[in-house]
């Protein structure tokens, strides 16, 4: 009958929610466990390419292998640590972990990722740049990476620390650049140093011709700002050479490597020097 079709409805919904809400739980009490003894989580690390295909640096991106459910990519963990606050001192892991590896490559630079919420806490800039100091690392040789929502609020804790960390010589990329609002004011108002053009315009090559004039305008924009400008996601050799003669500075994507393990550093950085000589 209706009813009981209705009675069913509702009962599986609220099993739905129940499930979806005891998983999140779930996965925040092993995720709180996991940092506690660093069981799991792990930073790979995605190689950036110059214009001559040289590799000149690495993207540090967060690695997580639940103890039940495997590997969860961090679209699903990093929402939830930063809903539940654990984004802080998952952030200062990875901060950790990554000056650790910066200091085995003295010769590329290590990019970090930074989600709002740990950028919005108070005292965030100071934290980071003790950390790093007591890494023994150069600042020069760090790469934070904000999106375009750090920038939204312009407010004065935000900006005040940006400047502080530029300060001290670390420089500051502007993620997934074009996806936000109006990236344009937050250029003149924030001081950045690099631009990350965003995936979604470079797979859009050779699609639509909307795409190739948004990737000239961007690196023009960047270009007369003094800003390095990188493309991310680049899959095919006819993205590389369109990116190339465009003139972006650096470029990361598949074709070059998916992110490794930090053994695996080494051999990558060789391989992609050989191709360039090859
Ligand atoms: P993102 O910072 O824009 O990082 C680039 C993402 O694109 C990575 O996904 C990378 O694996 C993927 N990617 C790189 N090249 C290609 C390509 O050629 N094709 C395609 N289809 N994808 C490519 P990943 O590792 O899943 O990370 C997703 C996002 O999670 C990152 O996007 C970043 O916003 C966030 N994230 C990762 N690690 C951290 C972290 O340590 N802290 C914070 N706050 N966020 C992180
Ligand atoms: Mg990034
Ligand atoms: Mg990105
Ligand atoms: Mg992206």
């Amino acid at each position: 009958s209706a009813k009981g079709e209705g009675r069913d409805c509702h009962r599986h919904f609220d099993v739905t929610m129940d499930a979806t809400v005891r998983l999140r739980g779930a996965i925040e009490e092993d995720l709180r466990a996991a940092l506690a003894t660093g069981e799991g989580l792990a930073l790979h690390y995605q190689p950036l390419v110059g214009g001559d295909g040289t590799m000149v640096g690495v993207e540090a991106l967060m690695r997580w292998t639940h103890p039940e459910y495997g590997p969860l990519p961090p679209a699903q963990v990093i929402p939830i640590a930063e809903e539940t606050g654990l984004i802080v001192p998952l952030g200062e892991w990875a901060l950790r972990e990554a000056c650790a590896a910066a200091a085995r490559w003295p010769e590329l630079f290590v990019a970090i990722n930074l989600s709002p919420v740990q950028f919005r806490t108070q005292g965030f800039a100071e934290r980071a740049l003790a950390i790093i100091r007591e890494s023994g690392v150069r600042p020069e040789q760090l790469e934070l990476e904000v999106t375009e929502s750090v920038l939204i609020d312009d407010d004065a804790l935000v900006s005040a620390g940006l400047a502080k960390l530029r300060a001290a010589g670390l420089r500051i990329a502007l993620d997934d650049f074009g996806t936000g609002y109006s990236s344009l004011s937050y250029l003149r108002k924030f001081e950045v140093d690099k631009i990350k053009i965003d995936r979604s315009f470079v797979q859009h090559l050779g699609h639509t011709v909307d795409s190739a004039a948004i990737i000239h305008a961007v690196v023009t924009l960047g270009h007369a700002m003094g800003l390095t400008v990188t493309a991310e996601g680049v899959e095919t050799g006819d993205q590389q050479r369109f990116l190339a003669l465009a003139g972006c500075n650096q470029m990361q994507g598949y074709l070059f490597s998916r992110p490794v393990p930090a053994d695996a550093v080494a051999a990558l950085r060789t391989q992609l020097g050989a191709r360039r000589a090859a």
